[in-house]
C-alpha cells in the first residue's frame, strides 16, 4: 500500500467572536478549573507513581501549577527499559502500514479531537500565546506525524541498489539493537511527540523524558501516541529530574541512541559521557541532538524596511524569544537605522503588550521559570556593563509571574557578550555597521559566536544576497531571505543547525530517520 498524500496543518486564525476562539476559550477554562492534575510516569502503558513529587508551576501565574507529576526513580527507569525491549521484537516486527496508520492517527487526534486541550496546556504551562500555541502543539506535531510516515515510506522505497546477472540485491532498514533515549525541550510541544516518535516510527522502542516545564503538555501526547495505538511499552514516559533519569538510561548496556533537542552544555556533557560508557553498550550509540543559537539578521542598505522591522520584531520576541531560531543579534546598516529603521523598530516595540496568555491582545507572556527569569536579567545587566545602550525594555517583573519586557540594546562592540551569547529570551542587541562595511560585517557575523542554527539576510540588491549567502555558508543551518529567522514548517524547510548548534540531521525531512535505522545489504544469487 500507499500512504496517504500528506499536507501541512490548516492554520486556524483565532478571530473574537469565531467558533475555534470560543472553543479554545473553554479549553482553557475548563483546564483552569480542574487543576492542578496528577501526572505518574506510564511504563508498560500502566501508570506508575513513585510518590516522588514535583510540580509544573505556571510561569505567568507561579503562585499557581498546572501539575504535579511523579519522577521517576531508578525501579521506575529500570523497568521501563527492560520493558521497552520486551516490547520491541513486535513493534519492530509489525507491517510498516499498521505503525504508520497509528501516527496518522495520532496525527487526526491533534488536529481535531485534542487540539484545544493541548492548546491550553501548551498556553497555561509553557507561557504561549494563542498563536504560538496553534502554530507548535497543533499544526506543527501533526505535520511531525504526517510527514513522518511520508518520510518513513520515502526511505522504505527508495531507489534499489543495481543487480548483476542472475543476484537480487537489496537494503532493509532495520530499528536499532536496543533502546533510544528521548530528552526533549520546554519550548515545543512538537517537539516533546517528535523526540519519540521519529525513533518509534522507524521501529524503535524509546524511553522518552520530557521537560519538567512541559510535562503536562507532553503527558498528553503520550495519551495521545497511546489512544491512537501505540502498544504498551514502545514509549515509556519517564519524566524526572534531567541528571538522574538520562544518566541510568546511558549507562544501560542496550543504550543505542539519544535523541536529545536542549542546551549545548548538557548535550555536550551527555556526548561525553557516552563516550566514557562505550565499552558498555553493544555498538556505537547514535546521538543525534538540536541545541543552542546566536541568530543573526543582517539588513543590508537595499533591504526594504518596513519588512525587515517587522520581521525583525517577530523574529526576536514571538514565545519571548524562547526558541532556539530566535534572533538575538542584528546587524543593521547604518543609513537604514537612522533613516527610519529605529523609529519603527521601536515603535512596534512600544506597541507589544506583555501579559497572561489567556489574554489573547497579549502578544507576549512570560518566560518559563525564576532560572530563566533571572538569567536573561542578568544579561540585559552584562550587556549595559560592557557599555550597551537600552533603547526599550531591559526590565523584568517576577511578582506574579516572570515577566520581561522586549527589550533591544545598542552595542558599538560587535563581539560584546550579548552579541556572542545564547541568552534565550526576549532581548536583541543590535549593531550599526557603516554601509560600506557590508563584507566586513559578515566575516563578523561568521565569527562572534560558536553557534550556527539561524539567520536571515534582508536585501533587495540580489548581489548582496549572494555575496552574503556565500560568506555565511557554514554561519546557520537555516537561512532565510527578507523573512525572520525563526518559524522552519515541516517538510517545507528542513530543520536544524551545525557548529555548536547540533548535529544537523534536520528535523522536518527524511535525512533524520536514517539516523535511528540500521541498514543491512542483502544479496542473493540466483
Ligand atoms: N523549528 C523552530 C523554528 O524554526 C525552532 C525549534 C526550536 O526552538 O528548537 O522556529
Amino acid at each position: 500500500f500507499k500512504v496517504p498524500i500528506v499536507d501541512n496543518e490548516p492554520m486556524r486564525g483565532y478571530a473574537v467572536g469565531s467558533s475555534e476562539r470560543k472553543a479554545l476559550e473553554a479549553a482553557i477554562v475548563k483546564m483552569e478549573q480542574e487543576l492542578p492534575f496528577e501526572v505518574p510516569c506510564i511504563v508498560n502503558g500502566k501508570p506508575v507513581k513513585t510518590g516522588k513529587l514535583a510540580k509544573q508551576i505556571i510561569p505567568s501565574d507561579h503562585a499557581r501549577h498546572l501539575c504535579s507529576y511523579h519522577e521517576a526513580d531508578q525501579a521506575t527507569v529500570a523497568s521501563a527499559i527492560d520493558g521497552a525491549l520486551a516490547a520491541k521484537a513486535e513493534w519492530e516486527g509489525m507491517p510498516w502500514n499498521d505503525r504508520a496508520a497509528i501516527f496518522l492517527r495520532a496525527a487526526e487526534l491533534v488536529s481535531g479531537k485534542y487540539r484545544y486541550q493541548l492548546m491550553a496546556a501548551t498556553m497555561l504551562g509553557q507561557g504561549k500565546n494563542a498563536w504560538q500555541a496553534e502554530i507548535d502543539a497543533a499544526a506543527e506535531l501533526t505535520d511531525f506525524f504526517r510527514f513522518g510516515v511520508k518520510y518513513v515510506e520515502e526511505l522504505y522505497i527508495q531507489q534499489p541498489p543495481k543487480n548483476a546477472a542472475g543476484t537480487w540485491n537489496r537494503v532493509e532498514y532495520r530499528a536499532l539493537e536496543g533502546f533510544v533515549l528521548a530528552v526533549s525541550p520546554f519550548n515545543f510541544t512538537a517537539i516533546g511527540g517528535n523526540l519519540p516518535g521519529t525513533p518509534a516510527l522507524v521501529g524503535n522502542v524509546v524511553a522518552w523524558k520530557p521537560s519538567p516545564a512541559a510535562t503536562y503538555s507532553n503527558y498528553l501526547v503520550y495519551q495521545i501516541l497511546a489512544e491512537a495505538g501505540v502498544p504498551p511499552g514502545v514509549i515509556q514516559f519517564v519524566p524526572g529530574p534531567p541528571p538522574e533519569v538520562v544518566a541510568q538510561a546511558i549507562d544501560h548496556p542496550a543504550f543505542s541512541a539519544l535523541h536529545f533537542t536542549g542546551s549545548t552544555f548538557v548535550f555536550k556533557k551527555l556526548w561525553k559521557d557516552i563516550a566514557a560508557n562505550l565499552d558498555k553498550y553493544k555498538g556505537y550509540p547514535r546521538i543525534v541532538g538540536e541545541t543552542g543559537g546566536k541568530n543573526f539578521h543582517v539588513i543590508h542598505k537595499s533591504a526594504d524596511v518596513r519588512n525587515a522591522v517587522l520581521q525583525s520584531v517577530r523574529g526576536a520576541f514571538e514565545y519571548q524569544g524562547q526558541k532556539c531560531s530566535a534572533l538575538s543579534r542584528m546587524y543593521v546598516s547604518s543609513s537604514l537605522w537612522n533613516s527610519g529603521f529605529k523609529d519603527q523598530f521601536l515603535g512596534e516595540i512600544a506597541k507589544i503588550k506583555v501579559g497572561v496568555p489567556q489574554d489573547f491582545s497579549n502578544f507576549m507572556g512570560p518566560v518559563i521559570g525564576k532560572p530563566a527569569f533571572d538569567k536573561i536579567v542578568d544579561y540585559i545587566g552584562k550587556g549595559k556593563a560592557a557599555g550597551g545602550e537600552v533603547l526599550i525594555g531591559g526590565t523584568g517583573d517576577d511578582s506574579k509571574g516572570y515577566f520581561i519586557q522586549p527589550t533591544v540594546i545598542l552595542t558599538k562592540d560587535p563581539r560584546s557578550v550579548t552579541m556572542a551569547e545564547e541568552i534565550f529570551g526576549p532581548v536583541v542587541t543590535v549593531y550599526v555597521y557603516d554601509d560600506a562595511d557590508f563584507e566586513k560585517t559578515l566575516e563578523l557575523i561568521d565569527s562572534t559566536s560558536p553557534y550556527a542554527l539561524t539567520g536571515s539576510i534582508f536585501a533587495a540588491d540580489r548581489k548582496a544576497l549572494v555575496l552574503a549567502t556565500n560568506k555565511l555558508r557554514n554561519s546557520s543551518g537555516n537561512v532565510y531571505y527578507n523573512e525572520k529567522c525563526t518559524g522552519a514548517v515541516v517538510g517545507q524547510q528542513p530543520f536544524g543547525g551545525a557548529r555548536a548548534s547540533g548535529t544537523n540531521d534536520k528535523a522536518g525531512s527524511i535525512s533524520i530517520f536514517y539516523r535511528f535505522v540500521s541498514a543491512r545489504s542483502i544479496k542473493e544469487n540466483f
